[in-house]
């Protein structure tokens, strides 16, 4: 059996032809324009490629974009009043501050400063707090994403196991509480899981979110598995040139020949997480406009 390519990059075409018809109705309904500001420190190259993409996707689906740009040495004090001022902006309804931040930054203090309704991150710890209570709140973008690919994949999850390889506070964990919601019986997996492949061949579900290449072999796969790669991992070519290519933390040529269905690594679950940013931004612009009470 060779198992089916989740197409990722299709998906959240689809995701963000939705949010740009909410966006169009907010506008010509209620004279209101979604707007995402996003904030980078430093001059990261990954973290430039990653903004101005966001920031391109949300002028497509027709939000107002707000870039902030600010050097290295910016102190923590600085950047806690520039996200004060977009807290208080009410063109601003989402706010995003592109990770990792410059060593003098603490991120814990900066997301907690910004307001739990605009952090479209989801990483602030009232909505942290909310996912975990299964209150409303706003979702970390790429738990979503994998989350939108294995309902459309399976439909009902309820009773499936899922294996979470990964326990980081952005992926690994909003990930499992995700899974818990839909009724999946859960296993969360670290460095220190023993036994991996056999939790891994007992699972429905595997979500590998760990950033080690082809961690997750062939032969560990359950047949008929859904996979989910979150994995980003730049490997050599190998062939005498200096370019990289990029693998998943699963590995695909093995996996696919045992799985029902697996994302690519590229193509799969990276094109979800911004759509998804776009998707929060809509719904805390609705939450703050015209569902305010
Ligand atoms: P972190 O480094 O924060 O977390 C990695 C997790 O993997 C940790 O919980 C760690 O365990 C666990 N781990 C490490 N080694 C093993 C092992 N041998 N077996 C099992 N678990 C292990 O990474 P992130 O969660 O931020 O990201 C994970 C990957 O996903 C990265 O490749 C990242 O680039 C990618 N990513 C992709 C996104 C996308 O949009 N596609 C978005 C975000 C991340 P422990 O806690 O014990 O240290």
């Amino acid at each position: 059996m060779t198992a089916k390519t989740i197409d990722g990059k299709a998906a959240a075409a689809e995701l963000r032809k939705r949010v740009a018809k909410q966006v169009s109705e907010l506008r010509a309904n209620y004279d209101v324009q979604p707007g995402l500001a996003a904030i980078l420190v430093g001059d990261d190259p990954a973290s430039q490629v990653y903004i101005r993409n966001k920031e391109r996707q949300t002028e497509e689906v027709g939000m107002a974009s707000v870039g902030r740009r600010l050097p290295a040495e910016t102190s923590e004090g600085a950047l806690l009043s520039i996200i004060e001022e977009l807290n208080h902006d009410p063109t601003v309804h989402g706010i995003l501050v592109q990770l990792p931040l410059p060593k003098q930054i603490k991120s814990e203090a900066v997301i907690s400063a910004i307001s739990a309704e605009k952090d479209v991150d989801g990483f602030h710890p009232m909505n942290v707090a909310a996912l975990s209570n299964g209150k409303d709140g706003l979702v970390p973008c790429t738990p979503m994403g994998c989350t939108m690919l294995l309902k459309d994949q399976i439909g009902d999850l309820t009773g499936m196991e899922a294996l979470v390889i990964g326990r980081s506070n952005i992926v690994g964990k909003p990930m499992a509480q995700l899974l818990l919601a839909e009724n999946c019986t859960v296993t969360i997996a670290h460095s220190r899981t023993r036994d991996l492949d056999q939790k891994c061949r007992n699972a429905d579900i595997v979500v590998a979110a760990v950033g080690i290449p082809k961690l997750v072999k062939g032969d560990w796969i359950k047949p008929g598995a859904t996979l989910i790669d979150v994995g980003i991992n730049r490997v050599s070519k190998n062939d005498g040139s200096t370019t990289y290519r990029l693998v998943g933390d699963i590995d695909y040529e093995e996996a696919v020949q045992a799985a029902g269905a697996i994302t690519p690594v590229p193509g799969g679950v990276g094109p979800m997480t911004i759509a998804c940013l776009l998707q929060n931004t809509v719904a805390a612009c609705k939450r703050q406009t015209i569902l305010r009470d």
